[in-house]
């Protein structure tokens, strides 16, 4: 292990440029470093779906034990705003100058990924195969992970690191996320001179949304609505309004019965007021739930333990690509590196523990080896 070496590429990393859509220039500066170590590198054309200047680096380590391969994955794209991130070292905290956020989310991850599998080479420590994947789009409803290119990938063990807290929690489980969209039309009229003959659009969102139960539903649901649109001038009775919104739950018949909740009662309103509505929800990605004597879960609990980090079994409300891993037959855990405070400007990670997940790593790839 390099410590000194940790920080240098962490802080190199979140020095360029990656939000979400644009992980081209990132992702041109990681894949020397992996064929650096010997390891087969390619790009799956995910980008094409996604949108984003490139796609997901999937990269290879030939292992030298003949044991079973497993995934070690992070993202590469990064939240707003973060362009020109400004990273400031002080006091064994990195932290940005408060105009951006870090990106340690989830640079941390990757720079530990690659401090791993660096320190195994140089240690000459016997190791099994090793796949790698770097996404693209995870913050934008984990689209790199969905479009990955799974008939390239032979793990059917991951571990993804992209969690707050210090080293040491393990998420088993994780949302059902949805998305709705709704949009009412209505009849247009003059407001002063025939309003009884128009149909008012935002009145009938407006009763809608009014009907709804929202935020905190139960321990696992949630529900907001992000935004709303609709209307022109005061003088119009607005044809058009409409909301976007999503739902998650840890349950998929808890998130089943809050989206026919909403969905019905756009319904009703839109009924109510002679209307009429166009409705969509889509479920973005699966939850997961993985049993805590699952040999993921086992091994990771054993690599905290010999490191002697104190380890938690946590659910998380937040989807990663933890999620599409487990959906696609990879059993696969999210392990924390430290990142505090992930999507604000206030973001920050302390440096020892981003030390503490590159020896996670590290300890999971003896672990399997
Ligand atoms: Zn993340
Ligand atoms: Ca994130």
């Amino acid at each position: 292990m390099n410590n000194k070496r940790v920080l240098e590429r962490f802080l190199e990393f979140i020095k360029i440029d990656s939000p979400t859509k644009s992980e081209e220039n990132f992702a041109n500066h990681l894949i020397p470093i992996l064929e650096s170590f010997g390891m087969k590198v390619e790009m799956d054309d995910a980008g094409k779906k996604t949108g984003s200047g490139c796609g997901n680096i999937i990269a290879k380590l030939k292992g030298r034990t003949g044991s079973n391969p497993i995934l070690l994955s992070a993202h590469m794209d990064t939240v707003s705003p973060g362009k020109g991130i400004n990273p400031i070292v002080d006091e064994g905290i990195v932290r940005t100058d408060g105009n951006t956020i870090l990106g340690s989310d989830d640079k941390a991850g990757i720079a530990a990924i690659i401090e791993g599998i660096q320190t195994v080479i140089e240690e000459g420590i016997p190791y099994g195969d090793i796949e790698v994947v770097f996404t693209i789009c995870e913050e934008e409803g984990l689209l790199g992970s969905r479009y990955l290119d799974y008939s390239k990938i032979h793990s059917k063990t991951g571990y993804v690191f992209d969690t707050g807290g210090k080293p040491g929690k393990i998420v088993t489980k994780g949302p059902y996320h949805a998305i709705i969209n709704a949009k009412f039309i209505g009849r247009e009229s003059h407001a002063g001179v025939a309003p009884e003959e128009g149909i008012s659009a935002i009145q009938m969102l407006s009763d809608a949304i009014s009907n709804m139960k929202l935020l905190k539903i139960d321990d696992d649901t949630t529900a907001n609505i992000g935004r709303i649109e609709g209307g022109q001038a005061t003088n119009i009775v607005s044809n058009e309004a409409s909301f976007i919104a999503e739902a998650r739950s840890l349950s998929e018949e808890k998130l089943n019965m809050q989206l026919e909740h909403m969905k019905t009662e756009c319904e009703k309103s839109t009924k109510k007021f002679g209307g009429m509505l166009e409705y969509s929800a889509e479920i973005i990605y699966e939850g997961f739930d993985i049993p805590e004597n699952c040999p993921v879960v086992l091994n990771a609990i054993k690599a905290c333990d010999n490191l002697g980090f104190e380890t938690e079994i946590i659910e998380s409300r937040g989807g990663s690509d933890t999620n599409n891993y487990n959906k696609r037959g990879i059993s696969s855990v999210n392990l924390s590196i430290g990142q505090n405070k992930a999507h604000t400007v206030g973001e920050s990670i302390k440096v020892d523990d981003l030390y503490k997940a590159a020896k996670l790593v590290k300890e999971l790839i003896l672990l399997h080896a």
